[in-house]
């Protein structure tokens, strides 16, 4: 296999490691080069599994799960994870574990950074930018317990900004609630829409 390619803004042949095109400086993304995908934590043969109708790949040995970039924005958001009723009402922040090895990219090979999730969630996950994330066994579930549970509200607070509040919105999920006087007190809290969706999961 060739070791270059040709950069498609500039026409130029430029290594195939390099993401940044060193003519132009244009961005590409790394090739797919991995067909059978394999555990990047102990090496096993993953397997495909279905998973809230998405699907992801999982080791059977270590447990460890890959979801390709797409289906984790689903799977991490807010729409998908207040439905999921398994998911517990509270979030428990884990102390951080030490991970010290990078794992290469299943689908290309390239080692992947390591990232507290949403930076306040606790859970150290590997991302690569172009193809996806690798979970340990029970991150995934995690994360989405995180996200159930406000996480994404709150990383907007760590951030400094502040949660604008789209009142429609709110008046349109809490429109099966039909009490209109805890409604009216609900817009005036800080956070609303955290505790509206958990009564709605009720
Ligand atoms: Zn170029
Ligand atoms: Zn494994
Ligand atoms: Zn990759």
């Amino acid at each position: 296999m060739s070791d270059t390619r040709t950069c498609e803004y500039c026409g130029k042949k430029f290594s195939k490691r390099m993401r940044i095109c060193p003519f132009c400086g244009g961005e590409h993304k790394r090739e797919i080069t991995m067909k059978t995908p394999y555990c990047p934590g102990c090496k096993s043969r993953l397997t495909l599994r279905r998973y809230r109708g998405t699907v992801i790949y999982a080791c059977p040995k270590c447990e460890g799960v890959w979801v390709d970039t797409r289906d984790f924005k689903r799977l991490s958001s807010e729409r998908d994870t207040y439905k999921d009723e398994s998911v517990p009402y509270t979030y428990l922040k884990k102390a951080l574990t030490k991970k010290e090895r990078y794992h290469p990219c299943i689908r290309c090979g390239a080692l992947m950074l390591k990232k507290n999730f949403k930076k306040i969630s606790g859970v150290i996950v590997d991302i690569c930018a172009d193809h996806g994330v690798w979970l340990d066994n029970g991150e995934l579930e995690q994360i989405r317990c995180f996200i159930a549970n406000g996480g994404l509200e709150k990383y907007q607070e760590y951030l400094g900004r502040r949660v604008s509040l789209n009142h429609e919105e709110i008046r349109k999920l809490a429109s099966g609630l039909g009490n209109v006087k805890f409604m009216q007190q609900m817009l005036h809290l800080y956070s609303p829409k955290y505790w509206i969706l958990k009564l709605l999961r009720r």
